[in-house]
């Protein structure tokens, strides 16, 4: 049995939880190693505090699951069978009687939900997501070794899209570019869509992407993330096309004096909040603080988006092995967005940026 199963068993024991029923990709990945993506069918992994857990995936996948190192029980069923009838049976033949089952409430669908209430119906439900979030927060080497080869790859990502700007072209042709330059790299998924911004587009932190036309004085915003083995980076750089106004500079100046000022606060003892506050102070005290709209950061791994997030209310401790962004921005509607973010790792002292692409204002002139 795997230490993270283990961990996930010895909890149960602690909370008196007899079967923990897992269905999302992540979670079931990160306690199984198989990833698949099952679209509308079910994936589940049923774990027992004593008795052996068992995988259940799409029969046409049963091979796919066991070449994964998954060494328990897996349980294949066809389209035409009746999924639940198959795990009513599995379940019954480890337990009589369920008294508390935790599931994960934020993903599971309600149907799934009344089909657990047939199987389990004097159960009370609990939520396992808390607890696997906590283990996933803390990474191991393998896992820290697939971020930090996904963040070189994101590096490669900027630099080339920085390479390809050029007066007239649209963000979707930068972007259309830089991918392409990733699949030749043999990078099979991003870690979200990626976002190439030029302008007054980049003013809005979650904008789209489209037609719109670089023109020299942009500053053009790339946020994008590659998955490796997995694991996902994200990484955001903010470059000039051509010389930009001061009001331009003075925004991407105090954006880097707060992404590296956090950066320099990153170390085991500190907390989230500290974090996000040491940036937070940076950007307030030089007049855009109302600019600065979201946390300062999240956490990273299986998914973009996990634990520990970078607000400036998180009392939560950094440990060594955590992986996070730190990336404050400024938006300032109609005149410039900017936003720089790193991947960052805490180490035993302090705190190591994974991803490397320089920060210092890059001019691009083509
Ligand atoms: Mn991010
Ligand atoms: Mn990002």
């Amino acid at each position: 049995m795997n230490q993270r199963l283990k961990m996930l068993q010895t909890w149960m024991r602690e909370n008196e939880i007899e079967v923990c029923f897992l269905t999302s990709s992540e979670n079931v990945f990160y306690l199984t190693g198989y990833f698949t993506d099952p679209h509308e069918r079910l994936l589940a992994l049923a774990v027992f505090q004593e008795k052996e857990p068992f995988l259940m995936v799409p029969s046409m996948e049963v091979h796919d699951a066991r070449n994964s190192g998954w060494e328990q029980e897996i349980i294949g069923y066809s389209d035409i069978d009746n999924p639940w009838d198959i795990v009513a049976k599995a379940i019954q033949q480890r337990l009589s009687a369920v008294s508390k089952a935790a599931i994960e409430k934020e993903h599971m669908n309600v149907e799934r939900y009344e089909q657990l209430l047939n199987l389990f119906p004097k159960a009370a439900f609990v939520s396992a997501e808390e607890k696997l979030r906590l283990l996933r927060m803390i990474k191991d080497e393998k896992e820290i070794a697939a971020i930090k080869e996904a963040a070189a790859m994101a590096d490669y990502a900027i630099e080339f899209g920085a390479s390809e700007l050029k007066e007239g072209k649209t963000e979707l042709e930068v972007l259309n570019a830089l991918e392409y330059a990733l699949k030749q790299k043999g990078i099979t998924e991003m870690s979200f869509s990626t976002m190439v911004l030029t302008g007054a587009n980049a003013a809005s932190p979650h904008g789209n992407p489209g037609t719109t036309r670089i023109q020299k004085g942009d500053l053009v915003l790339f946020d994008l993330g590659v998955v490796v083995d997995r694991y996902c980076s994200d990484i955001t750089r903010t470059v000039a096309f051509g010389d930009i106004n001061d009001k331009q500079k003075e925004i991407y100046d105090t954006v880097l004096r707060a992404q590296l000022a956090a950066l320099e606060a990153s170390k085991p003892g500190v907390t989230a909040a500290d974090i996000d506050l040491t940036a937070r102070k940076v950007i307030a005290d030089a007049g855009y603080g109302e600019y600065f709209p979201h946390r300062l950061g999240h956490g990273l791994g299986i998914s973009i988006h996990e634990y520990p997030s970078l607000t400036e209310t998180n009392p939560l401790v950094m440990e060594t092995g955590m992986v996070f962004t730190i990336e404050p921005g400024i938006y300032v509607p109609n005149v410039a967005g900017v936003r720089i973010e790193d991947d960052v790792l805490i180490t035993a002292d302090g705190a190591a940026a994974l991803t490397k692409y320089p920060k210092e204002l890059q001019i691009i002139k083509h």
